[in-house]
């Protein structure tokens, strides 16, 4: 697995590659788990070369956020990608991205406008700036993400169709822990009674899929009100906590029945002590 920091050698590198293979790539910010890895896997499955990079976006941050305590386990991070058979890995300093004087912004729209938007302002746009970076380095056929952050997501697949970029986004459905907590590199700020108690997420999440399914003319705000008060219950602060059309992700009105949302999607993201954590499911019949 080649090491790279710069990224005018990983372009180079990534332009001779091009000449005869396809390249997937999967962009992280490190401390990786098995959710990344099996994001690794779908690259591997897709294309002749993969290149990972781990990167932790300052841009991505807002003051007073975890980019100074992010946890940064390197070598374990390193060795894990060499088994996984990555043929790169890109790990650029904030000088190799940003150099003195960069200045350039992607604007992102409405996509942005709800959710972790508006918890973390500038947040996307820090997301997607760099994404179109990493994707412009690595010359990627293939740019593989996870469900995990369904916003990211959908805002880096609107970008890829509205700038034009020669590559597919792939999706990878999110990877849970055997109890349902989805993995998250956070996870580990948990302390034991806060990761036991992290559980009412995913199962609020589930009980709400559960509902959509069986009782599909339940309102909206009657399920995530059944939602909220479970959460509640286990000591969570409530960020946000909403229905939404996946497509959109514009929040469904409380009055509707939930059988009625175009590919519903329950969001969330809680305050458990400092640690914020996000998850989300898909609601009513898997095969619409
Ligand atoms: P991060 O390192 O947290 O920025 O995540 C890098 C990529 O891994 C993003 O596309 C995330 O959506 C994805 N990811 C993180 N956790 C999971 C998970 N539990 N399941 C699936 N994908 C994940």
């Amino acid at each position: 697995m080649l090491l790279l920091k710069s990224p005018e050698v990983v372009q180079e590198t990534a332009l001779r590659w091009k000449r005869e293979s396809r390249i997937a790539f999967v962009p992280t910010m490190g401390c990786l788990h098995e959710g990344h890895l099996k994001l690794v896997a779908k690259a591997r499955e897709l294309a002749e070369k993969v290149i990972v990079s781990i990167f932790v976006n300052p841009l991505q941050f807002a003051p007073g956020e975890d980019f100074e305590r992010y946890p940064r386990p390197f070598e374990e991070d390193q060795a894990a990608l060499e088994r996984m058979g990555v043929d790169s890995l890109f790990h650029p300093s904030v000088a190799d991205l940003y150099p003195d004087g960069f200045s350039t912004r992607v604007a992102v729209g409405d996509l942005s406008r709800h959710f972790c938007g508006i918890s973390r302002p500038g947040h996307f746009e820090g997301v997607v700036t760099v994404c179109l970076k990493l994707f412009q380095i690595t010359q990627a056929d293939f740019a593989v993400f996870g469900e995990k952050d369904f916003q990211q997501l959908q805002i880096i697949r609107k970008m890829t169709a509205d700038l034009n970029l020669p590559l597919t986004v792939v999706a990878h459905p999110t990877v849970r822990e055997e109890d349902g907590l989805a993995m998250s590199s956070r996870n580990r700020y948990l302390t034991p009674e806060e990761r036991q108690n992290a559980l009412a997420l995913p199962e609020a999440l589930k009980r709400m899929r559960a509902i959509s399914r069986s009782h599909p003319d339940t309102s909206v705000a009657d399920m995530v009100a059944t939602a909220k008060t479970a959460l509640e219950k286990a000591g969570l602060a409530i960020d946000y906590l909403a229905v939404a059309s996946s497509r959109d992700l514009v929040p469904a009105v409380g009055s509707t029945p939930i059988g009625q949302v175009a590919e519903p999607r329950a969001l969330a993201a809680v305050k458990i002590g400092k640690t914020r954590l996000i998850d989300n499911v898909r609601l009513g019949s898997l095969d619409e």
